[in-house]
């Protein structure tokens, strides 16, 4: 028999989702007429936008005719689609970021799950907490960590508590790091780091000689114009962070599927003889190896997103689901919560009531108002009494559910 991967044993068994389904089966059987509403998942339910499903079919046509028919693609991805990134998503807010920077791929979990490959084992790994699972899990898959204690952390990794206390603004780490994950705007906590909290973080980087992962998948979100987009609007960015989009919440893509990631030129890491490494060479290596490109039908979809028309329809997409949250976030306020988030993100994090224990709130709003959220210790020891709810919703379930609370929790 093959020796396993041991490191697969030291993970907390996919435990939140799997629960929550769990009690919700559990509460549906004993209440077969429930009408449970699920505003717990970070999925988006509204379709594919006419520019986006138009340019998709021309894709289709194309890969039917001998003279358009495509095969394999360039592993980073088409030109046409790298050029309108840059031109779109960076040059437009004056940063200046070149096609071989961007990386397209078919999603962000992905990709923030594989970077860790192109780093040591001995890297010391910092995430905060609460965290998107992907970024913890990979790196104990990878062996970077040892097991887990009683609190469900990982040792040998460092976790940046991000909780009311500090504005959801991590505190730099006591001990030295070399790669540091941030996600802004943050699941779970739909709170957005500025600019000069930002500017804090490089800073911290380039005087360790550590990397930021930037996770930026939310950044369609951001509302407030003072608020940096991309971490290369902080000046010397590009020398020490890996920055990641996708094109899932933004333009409706969780089912299509299409990131990309930006490693910049710049960017070195350093080998063991001392000598600097290009990243960007490093990671072009790895993903020519393990990846083979997205669907050209899929790449010209992505394009229609920065096409007038697309931005437009984009823009409407986005508005839609903060408008959800505005809804939500203000109906939780008035009741007296301590609601964040949901402002420059479509995640609504707030403090339980009484600060009761997240799955102890997740079965109260169950049984109470059969709305589904999502308990914030599912995030990491410092989500305990937080909860999480989601915008991706429909307008009515999300009318219906604020209905609930007001009546069952209003004054
Ligand atoms: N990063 C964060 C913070 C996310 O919340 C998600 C999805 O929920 C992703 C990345 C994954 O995005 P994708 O659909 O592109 O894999």
């Amino acid at each position: 028999m093959s020796l396993v991967n041991e490191n697969f044993s030291k993970l907390k068994a996919g435990y939140l989702f799997p629960e929550i389904s769990k009690r919700v089966s559990a509460y549906k059987a004993a209440n077969p007429d429930a009408d449970v509403i699920r505003l717990g998942i970070g999925d988006v339910t509204r379709p594919l936008t006419p520019s986006i499903i138009k340019a998709l079919h021309q894709g289709v046509d194309e890969m039917a005719k001998d003279e358009t028919f495509k095969g394999y693609g360039p592993e980073q991805g088409y030109q046409f689609l790298r050029e309108a990134i840059v031109k779109n998503d960076f040059h437009s807010r004056n940063v200046d970021i070149n096609i071989d920077e961007v990386f397209v791929s078919d999603g962000s979990k992905c990709d923030t799950g594989n970077i860790q490959e192109i780093f040591s084992l001995k890297a010391k790994i910092a995430v905060t907490d609460p965290v998107y699972p992907v970024y913890v899990d990979t790196n104990v898959m990878a062996g970077r960590t040892g097991k887990a204690d009683k609190n469900g952390r990982y040792k040998n990794l460092v976790y940046l508590p991000s909780v009311a206390e500090n504005g959801f603004s991590p505190s730099l780490p006591e001990e030295h790091v070399d790669i540091i994950y941030i996600c802004s705007p943050n699941n779970p906590t739909g709170t957005v780091l500025n600019k000069s909290e930002l500017e804090k973080w490089v800073k911290y980087a380039l005087n360790n000689k550590a990397i930021i992962l930037f996770d930026a998948a939310y950044e369609a979100f951001i509302t407030d114009s003072s608020l940096p987009h991309s971490i290369y609007e902080i000046k010397g960015a590009k020398e020490c962070a890996i920055e990641f989009r996708s094109f899932s919440k933004t333009a409706g893509f969780t089912g299509l599927r299409c990131a990309y990631t930006v490693v910049p030129e710049k960017l070195m890491g350093i080998g063991k003889d001392g000598n600097k490494v290009s990243l960007n060479k490093l990671w072009n290596r790895r993903h020519c190896t393990k990846f083979n490109g997205v669907s050209y039908p899929v790449q010209k979809a992505t394009e229609a997103v920065y096409s007038e028309e697309g931005k437009k329809e984009i823009r409407g997409l986005v508005d839609f689901y903060m408008e959800n949250a505005g809804i939500i976030r203000n109906t939780l306020e008035k009741l007296g919560w301590k609601v964040f988030g949901g402002v420059n993100a479509p995640y609504i994090w707030f403090q339980t009531p009484g600060k009761i224990s997240s799955w102890n709130f997740f079965d109260k709003l169950l049984n109470e108002v059969q709305i589904v959220g999502t308990p914030g210790s599912g995030f990491g020891y410092c989500g305990e009494t937080y909860f999480r709810l989601s915008s991706f919703g429909d307008r009515k379930n999300i009318l219906k559910a604020v209905d609930r609370f007001n009546s069952k929790y209003g004054k």
